[in-house]
């Protein structure tokens, strides 16, 4: 349904503040790579930081933050530390291009594929920068997203850099091989999902998913299956 509200009803769900200080990260985090493509160090902490804050005020006043702008800020400072002392300085680039790589292809199953991949660091590894307010578990076998990436590239192992905004903020490197197995079940999956788009069927989220929900939809307002089924 996220499909059918975003794409064809055209209502694009405006930017929160989680997503705000993500994007503030990924920002800070593609400069440095970049940098550390050319001069193996990359950015200071100082500069990194600065960078994710000035994108973070950049946009902040057009932001419905859930929190005030300064704790915003704050954390945004945080995180950024957090993931400039750890990703920051154990992940290398392949190469200057290795970074906000355009992909262009399908999965072997007719259904072109566009994407951005974060970072192909030296060791062949394709990890996506992400920022969390909860620290879920996360099966990237099931990744839709990362596993196509992975069968486009005939890159193998996939990863999650990922900082949490937890209490005590943590930082972690999630890993995985990408299976025939995985890059069967989420070829299985996008062809049906794309088959049931071309037929104009749109389902709702599965049955007790996390993100169906108040807190996480922006379209639960106006869903049939979020707030009016309930
Ligand atoms: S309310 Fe649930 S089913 Fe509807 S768009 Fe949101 S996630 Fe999908």
């Amino acid at each position: 349904m996220k499909y059918y509200f975003r794409y064809v009803e055209e209502i694009k769900p405006p930017l929160n503040g989680a997503m705000l200080r993500g994007l503030s990260v990924d920002k800070a985090a593609n400069g440095h790579f970049l940098v550390k493509a050319s001069n193996k160090v990359g950015m200071k902490p100082k500069d990194f930081i600065d960078l994710a804050v000035d994108q973070h005020d950049e946009l902040a006043d057009e932001v419905q933050l859930d929190v005030s702008k300064a704790e915003s800020r704050d954390t945004v400072s945080r995180l950024s530390d957090l993931y400039h002392k750890t990703h920051g300085k154990n992940l290398v680039p392949k190469s200057e291009e290795s970074i906000q790589v355009k992909l262009i292809g399908d999965m072997g199953i007719q259904v072109p594929v566009i994407g951005f991949v974060d970072l192909i660091t030296e060791d062949d590894m394709i990890v996506d920068t992400k920022v969390r307010s909860q620290n879920r578990a996360i099966d990237l076998s099931r990744d839709i997203q990362l596993v196509t990436y992975s069968k486009i590239t005939n890159i193998n192992k996939i990863a999650i850099a990922q900082v949490v905004d937890t209490k005590e903020p943590k930082s972690d490197l999630i890993v995985h091989e990408v299976s025939e197995l995985s890059i069967s079940s989420v070829s299985q999956k996008i062809r049906s999902v794309s088959g049931a788009i071309r037929k104009r069927v749109f389902l709702p989220a599965p049955e007790g998913s996390w993100y169906c929900s108040k807190k996480w939809c922006f379209y639960w307002k106006i869903c049939p299956y979020g707030e009016s089924s309930k």
